[in-house]
């Protein structure tokens, strides 16, 4: 019997009970029934994003809340600084350069952990420089950035906001928007809220509000101030998503009942490392010296065909994982542990991978990847 699974990073998994919980009849958006749900749930990602900051919901894929962030706090021809460390990195400096920014690519080795004297020596030398871009989570080499440690930086300068893009990274890796000093933090609806694509999500510190009076960029769907003008009357500026709200009110209320964002967050941790563990433990390599929580990517071994093996997780055992981007295609693997994630799923996803490479002519001993992930998975099950 086939019998499908997604570890993928994202569509991930979502839960059948979510999907009953949209189906509900589309009520009017502009009606105080709705108006009710929308500020019920817009209030709720707030602890999520551990910020007394509104939080606006966004009818988009997450791309469209970074474009949203890029519009807003900048002005044509200003100074911005990007951390590109992988795919979504490189898509702040396209974003960037579409709106006429002045841009500095800040081009990292796949994998490899950022040093905030890069932030601090690029800062002093243009110390007019308008905004900072980055990743919570670099999906695309399964790394992570020091946001705490680049806010610190920003901090000193009081025109320069800090953008973090926390599509993969939000309620699989802490982050703190007031607390940190992050001035403009924004998510997606398809990673660890478990939720169908269609969503974004965005919130603007005080200091990103003073950089949206500033700014010249052309705006439209993505005008800030016609979000925080409808949020104010508890709605949204054009048609909402209604049946995605049902079921952004259901995670929210699931995330509750599960313990909340910090309980997630040391869930999904203990996930990650039990995989990276399993991982090591047959002799393979992680690709990020710093890497995530909520996906890992794991360097394929030398003379295994990556993207053979990605297919065969699905048509041998119905597994969705993701490979690689770009110079990565075929030699990496990435498997999610975010949202709707049980510890049963490590060792699903460490078991097929010991399988498939056993098959394809890897030497391994069966079984010691799940063992070691089993000894560090089995307390609190
Ligand atoms: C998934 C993801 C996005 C959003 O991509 P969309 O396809 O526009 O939803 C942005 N940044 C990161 C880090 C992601 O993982």
């Amino acid at each position: 019997m086939k019998k499908f699974y997604n570890l993928a990073p994202g569509p991930t998994e979502v839960p059948p009970e979510l999907l009953l919980a949209s189906a509900k009849p589309t009520i009017h958006h502009r009606t105080k029934e709705f108006s009710q749900l929308f500020k019920s749930v817009s209030s709720s990602l707030k602890s999520i994003f551990k910020t007394q900051n509104d939080v606006y919901i966004l009818v988009s894929s997450g791309t469209g809340a970074m474009e949203m962030a890029v519009a807003n706090v900048l002005s044509a021809s200003d100074k911005a600084y990007v951390i590109d460390a992988g795919k979504f990195g490189e898509r702040w400096g396209q974003i960037c350069k579409t709106y006429g920014v002045d841009t500095y690519i800040e081009k990292l080795e796949w994998g490899s952990c950022y040093d905030v004297s890069m932030l601090e020596n690029y800062l002093s030398k243009n110390p007019d420089c308008r905004a900072v871009f980055t990743q919570l989570s670099e999906s695309a080499s399964a790394s992570t950035l020091p946001i705490k440690e680049i806010a610190q930086i920003t901090a000193k300068y009081p025109d320069c906001v800090l953008v973090v893009d926390a599509v993969s990274g939000l309620l699989a890796q802490d982050i703190r928007m007031d607390e940190w000093g992050v001035d403009v933090l924004l998510s997606g609806s398809q990673k660890a809220l478990m939720l169908p694509p269609g969503l974004a999500f965005i919130s603007f510190s005080p200091k990103a509000e003073r950089a949206n009076e500033r700014s010249n960029l052309p705006k439209f769907y993505f005008d800030y101030k016609k979000y925080k003008k409808n949020l104010e009357k508890d709605t949204s500026p054009f048609t909402m998503a209604v049946n995605m709200i049902y079921a952004l009110q259901w995670s929210l209320h699931r995330i509750d009942e599960e313990g909340g964002v910090d309980t997630i967050l040391e869930k999904t941790q203990k996930y990650a490392e039990a995989f990276r563990a399993g991982v090591q433990a047959i002799g393979l390599k992680l690709l990020s010296s710093c890497p995530v929580n909520g996906l890992t990517a794991v360097v394929v071994p030398e003379g295994i065909d990556g993207k053979k093996l990605k297919e065969e997780f699905y048509t041998r055992f119905g597994i969705t994982i993701a490979g690689g981007q770009d110079k990565y295609a075929g030699k990496i693997i990435r498997v999610a542990h975010m949202g709707y994630f049980a510890p049963s799923d490590v060792i699903l996803a460490l078991s097929a991978l010991e399988m498939l490479l056993f098959d394809m002519g890897y030497k391994l001993e069966l079984g010691k990847g799940v063992a070691t992930a089993e000894r560090l998975l089995y307390k609190g099950c």
